[in-house]
């Protein structure tokens, strides 16, 4: 094993895996403890479960607990080893050069403001952001506050401009960001999956109008960067960061398998040598380059590393994405969890591709069951291949609240509320909405669960509350463009 092999309780080396086993969704179920605890699993779009061999791991890990970069105990320098091959890994996975591309942060929320942060001091006066009415509200409030609340202080002014998805399909209209983005458009931010209505942005179209914009850049390029939300993308689907021409790429762990805490921006290695670092302090400065009058930036990609960075977290991340591979190519046979090996790109493809197998099937059983519901509106395309593994919907005569509540007592487990969605809800005239979401590690049982106890929830009559249309029929006040945003509790 070398250095930078993590040593994981009762794991053997595996033999490189030449052939891949057939799909065994029972066997990667084995190591997850929800399933022991009789829980029925749909609301993974918020966060997924962690499986056995990464809680065993951060206890293993705690062997060596010490400090990266910073001390020259064996631990410490093991520690390093295995954190800084955590970086290789991420990047890897994705398909990032280097792991100067990577950038760790704590969520995908983090990797949306460390961009705004890092390019706050470039904006010019009249400038625009263009994002889209289908986003998290991580990838809208931070260029709202950009543009409305921070930006003015400094007297200059920029313009945030949102494109408009097609009500009834919850496709992103193109033509609309194609009037938007000009010469003036600094930067595009747009996810390549949507939480709420499950759609996939045409994120190449999307790159060829940031490419094309002519917007002059202060390194000289003449063109809009590209910020693509990959939250709820990466954890189900073969990612290419290279052919994707994205300047920035952001998603979260805890949506594949890992606990909670870290999350990763994947961002263009030329623009993050020429940006200014997000946060500022320990380690993000060269050794010897603090001066009273001048400090020097560390090499990439520690200049975005300021501080003590979450260690273990990131190692365990990393090692989720090794067992991912495990688990769909093998159905967790240990080949890369806890192995030396690099994550070769033809397995994180295939592997990746039987996931999203998986999930279209769960969710096409799903989109297909619930349809046969009466007085049940689901939102976003019918078609399976056009959508993530997330169904929302809301019934006639329930409050969606009360409808997650009373899945929840049958044993499903639903998301109630915009999910951070503000801006589809609105755009629909709704309030809220309940989503049911899956993982690779859901059957077609768990799927068959949920729906049968949705259906006697709502064939057992109204609830007290009416359903988000209902209400929002009977609101007298009209909905504008120009309504002030409302983040409700949920986000
Ligand atoms: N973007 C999308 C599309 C999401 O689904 C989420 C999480 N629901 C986020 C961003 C924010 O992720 P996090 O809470 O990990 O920052």
């Amino acid at each position: 094993m070398s250095a930078a092999t993590i040593a994981v309780e009762n794991t053997t080396m595996g033999t490189p895996a030449r052939e891949y086993q057939a799909w065994n969704v029972e066997a990667i179920r084995s190591h997850f403890a929800f399933v022991h605890a009789g829980r029925t699993v749909t609301n993974n779009a918020a966060s997924t479960q962690p499986p056995r061999e990464l809680l065993t791991l951060q206890h293993t890990l705690v062997g060596q607990y010490e400090n990266v970069h910073r001390g020259q105990s064996s631990a410490s320098m093991q520690t390093t080893r295995c954190f800084e091959a955590a970086y290789d890994d991420i990047a890897r996975f994705v398909g990032a050069p280097s792991r100067n591309s990577i950038v760790a942060v704590r969520n995908t929320t983090e990797a949306h403001n460390a961009v705004m942060y890092s390019l706050m001091t470039e904006f010019r006066d009249g400038d625009n952001i263009v994002t889209t009415e289908l986003e998290h509200n991580s990838n809208f409030v931070p260029w709202f506050a950009l543009c409305n609340h921070i930006l003015p202080k400094f007297r200059r002014h920029a313009m945030l401009r949102l494109g408009r998805c097609a009500p009834d399909s919850g496709e992103l209209d193109l033509l609309h960001p194609a009037s938007l983005i000009d010469d003036r458009t600094k930067l595009v931010c747009c996810g390549a999956v949507a939480n709420f209505l499950g759609t996939k942005p045409p994120i190449s179209a999307v790159r060829a109008l940031a490419a094309a914009s002519g917007y002059a850049q202060p390194n000289g390029e003449r063109r809009s960067y590209l910020l693509v939300d990959g939250a709820q993308w990466v954890l189900g689907n073969a990612v290419d960061f290279g052919c994707l021409g994205a300047d920035y790429l952001s998603f979260s762990f805890h949506k594949m398998l890992a606990p909670f805490g870290v999350g990763v921006l994947v961002a263009n290695e030329r623009l993050l040598e020429s940006s200014l670092p997000f946060l500022y302090g320990g380690k993000m400065i060269g050794d010897g380059q603090v001066f009273a009058d001048r400090v020097g930036f560390n090499a990439l990609p520690w200049k975005y590393a300021a501080g003590t960075p979450h260690i273990i977290g990131t190692i365990v991340a990393a090692q989720a994405l090794r067992l991912i591979l495990d688990l769909a190519l093998q159905g967790g046979q240990p080949h890369y969890f806890g192995s030396p090996r690099d994550n070769d790109r033809a397995d994180v493809a295939a592997a990746m591709g039987r996931v999203a197998d998986w999930n279209v099937r769960l969710v096409a059983q799903a989109l297909e069951r619930l349809a046969a519901i009466p007085g049940l509106t689901i939102y976003g395309p019918r078609e399976a291949q056009r959508r993530s593994p997330l169904v929302a919907f809301d019934a006639q005569g329930h409050d969606p609240l009360d409808l997650a509540r009373a899945l929840n007592e049958a044993g499903g487990e639903a998301r109630a509320g915009c999910h951070c969605a503000a801006l589809a809800h609105r755009s629909l005239g709704i309030d809220a909405s309940c989503r049911l979401s899956f993982y690779f590690y859901n059957t077609p049982a768990e799927v068959d669960r949920a729906v049968d106890a949705l259906a006697a929830i709502v064939a057992v009559g109204s609830g007290a509350l009416a359903s988000p249309r209902e209400r929002a029929h009977a609101q007298t006040r009209p909905r504008s463009a120009a309504t002030p945003l409302h983040l409700s509790p949920a986000f």
